[in-house]
């Protein structure tokens, strides 16, 4: 039986956040999985960067939130240089990130933190979490 996934239909707010981050279209990917075999880091992920993309085409947030996967890409471009169809996964890894930190959960909260690890805490951590919460608009 052929699956026909209509985008439209399974787009999520959560997918089209993602998109409209990255500038790109999640469905463009035919699901070769050439990047999951390119990647370094795929032995130490929990899901595979082919499988990220499966499940925002499906439109299911929810599960990639569940994995550690985006947190362990390092963003080193080796998938987009494999990716027959242009897929630039490191952007895309990086979009769920940000949708998932604007959700609020794993949020470091500066108010909580004591005035040592301020002290410590890098810059650009704080100019990091800053640009995460910057509106789409
Ligand atoms: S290599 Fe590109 S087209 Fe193939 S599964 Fe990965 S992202 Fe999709
Ligand atoms: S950018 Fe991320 S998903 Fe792509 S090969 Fe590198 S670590 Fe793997």
């Amino acid at each position: 039986m052929l699956l026909k996934l209509d985008p439209d239909k399974v787009r999520s707010e959560e997918i089209t956040d993602v998109e409209a981050i990255c500038a790109d279209s999640v469905f463009k990917c035919y699901q070769c999985g050439k990047c999951s075999a390119a990647c370094p880091a795929a032995p130490e992920m929990d899901m595979l960067p082919n499988q990220v993309i499966r499940y925002l085409q499906l439109g299911m947030f929810d599960k990639i939130m569940q994995s550690k996967t985006p947190w362990i890409c390092a963003s080193c471009l080796q998938c987009m240089t494999v990716c027959p169809k242009g897929v630039d996964l490191a952007k895309i890894m990086e979009a769920v990130r940000t949708v998932h930190l604007r959700k609020g959960e794993g949020v470091l909260d500066m108010n909580k933190c004591d005035e040592d690890y301020k002290k410590r805490a890098p810059q650009i951590a704080l100019i990091s979490g800053l640009r995460k919460f910057q509106s789409l608009s």
